[in-house]
């Protein structure tokens, strides 16, 4: 697209927006229902897109991407008009006869850009954020997954006005040049490397961004986990998708105590969720494309493959893997995984496992399994991470009252839910003076009054 144009659109977005169309609640959930509808309508072609680009399990698709979406969507319907409402809040005595509210304001042309694992979802959960508050939004797709970019294009040209949303395909030569644009929020999902150049493009425009970006989530196993429970809980997170999902449990962190039997168990988990021969199982899904599928063939090098490690590469396959015998040196250790690989490395006392999280960035997930709550709360206390599950995998992206979001180089900000409406609102604070009375002693000249003022502050503060 000839930057002219993209900044036509841009402009005719902003006319539109400048009308006041999207302000009132009921067009927001008119427009939210619609999108709603959208999806209910084309299930079959988004299952169909998410086939062609990843071999998602119809499963997976349905559980991931589309039945996760309408709890989104049907959330915001019921709660924007209290969320939009302006909140009244207490007002310091000092503005003694006044009143204090925050008024919710929508950004007003945003900016989505996605990345290819979960296609649909993350456009789609950040569209609902952006459109419960009111804005116009330009999504851009991620290309690796060509088919969902096409549907989903052609789905939000056919339900929606083109000056209120448009999705814009294209690979990074079309993010760079709607970065250029002035947008006024960015929302982005997709690799920390990428993420500095948003945020990079963001500084010269001084736009606001959420950065929701990846990393490598630890999995710490204690020795008195509930390993049959943990072994399930840790399979099912870190094969779904085939380990392409951003909150993945990266690598094993397991007492030395229990590895063995950590081990056993979950080569038989591996075997009863996808059978003998994984490749052959329609509940897997296959790596996106060649790049990717040859960057995960060159991390297999690393340590003493106990499980899997068989690939295919005309059918981009990977079979669920694991790796014992792997050090923080390793290659496999230097960067996100995002694939069917998972290293184990062993720990005897807790606060080595820690240590070994805290030499690593600060990571957007960590899960921690163990019954003990002091356990618990040490790890929840001297570790850093964006969110994450005791006992459990990747689950915490599915609750619309969690904060989901990375810290440091796993990301800056937060949505889903009440969050998602934050993120894509100003909060514009407002304090309405009373005209009963005027207060001189703001006023010059001042004199003496610095003496009254000090005694006032000594009083209230
Ligand atoms: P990516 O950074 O390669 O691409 C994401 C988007 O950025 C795509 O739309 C792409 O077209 C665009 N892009 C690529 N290069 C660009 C450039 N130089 N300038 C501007 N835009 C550019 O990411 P990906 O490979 O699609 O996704 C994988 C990464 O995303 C992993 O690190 C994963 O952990 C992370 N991720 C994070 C979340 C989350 O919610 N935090 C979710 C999914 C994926």
């Amino acid at each position: 697209m000839a930057s002219t144009d993209l900044s036509q659109t841009v402009a005719d977005m902003r006319r539109y927006y400048n009308s006041g169309e999207t302000r009132p609640v009921s067009f927001r959930i008119e427009q939210l229902r619609k999108l709603k509808s959208m999806i209910r309508s084309h299930e079959d072609e988004i299952i169909q897109a998410l086939h062609n680009d990843l071999k998602k399990p119809p499963f997976e698709s349905y559980a991931s991407e589309i039945g996760i979406m309408y709890v989104e969507i049907e959330h915001a319907i019921r709660h924007v008009k209290s969320w939009s409402r302006p909140k009244r809040v207490a007002t310091p005595i000092i503005h003694f006869l006044s009143s204090s509210r925050i008024y919710q304001e929508p950004y007003g042309v945003v900016l989505i850009i996605g990345p290819w694992n979960y296609p649909f979802n993350l456009l789609i959960a950040p569209l609902v954020g952006a459109m419960a508050a009111g804005n116009c939004v330009v999504i851009k797709p991620s290309e690796l997954a060509s088919d969902m970019s096409k549907t989903f294009s052609g789905l939000i040209s056919k339900y929606f006005h083109p000056d209120y949303i448009c999705a814009l395909e294209g690979g990074a030569e079309i993010s760079q040049q709607l970065l250029a644009e002035k947008f006024d929020y960015m929302f982005y999902t997709g690799s920390t490397v990428v993420g500095r150049v948003v945020m990079e493009a963001a500084a010269r425009s001084l736009t606001p961004v959420t950065l929701e970006l990846g990393g490598k989530s630890p999995c710490i196993v204690d020795e008195d986990a509930s390993l049959d429970y943990a072994v399930k809980r840790i399979a099912w997170g870190k094969f779904f998708n085939a380990g392409q999902t951003c909150i993945a449990p990266d690598y094993c962190l397991v007492h030395s105590a229990i590895k063995d039997v950590f081990l056993e168990k979950m080569k038989k988990t591996i075997q009863d969720f996808y059978g003998d021969d994984p490749m052959q199982s329609l509940d897997y899904a296959r790596i996106v494309n060649e790049r990717h599928f040859q960057r995960l063939t060159r991390l297999l090098g690393d340590g003493n493959i106990i499980v899997g490690g068989k690939m295919d590469s005309a059918n981009l396959y990977i079979a669920p893997t694991l790796i014992d015998r792997v050090s923080l040196q390793d290659s496999i250790m230097q960067e996100e995984i995002f694939g069917p690989l998972l290293p184990i490395m062993t720990f005897d006392r807790l606060d080595q496992a820690i240590d070994m999280v805290n030499r690593l960035p600060r990571p957007l997930a960590l899960y921690y399994f163990s019954n003990n709550a002091s356990n618990q709360q040490d790890i929840l206390t001297k570790t850093s991470f964006g969110g994450g599950c005791i006992n459990d995998t990747i689950s915490h992206i599915g609750s619309l009252t969690l904060p989901f979001g990375g810290i440091g180089d796993s990301g800056i900000g937060a949505y889903h839910g009440r969050m998602s409406f934050g993120t894509f609102s100003h909060s514009k604070g407002i304090l309405t003076r009373s005209n009963l009375i005027d207060m001189p002693l703001r006023y010059p000249p001042y004199g003496n009054k610095v003496n009254l003022l000090k005694r006032l502050f000594r009083v209230i503060g």
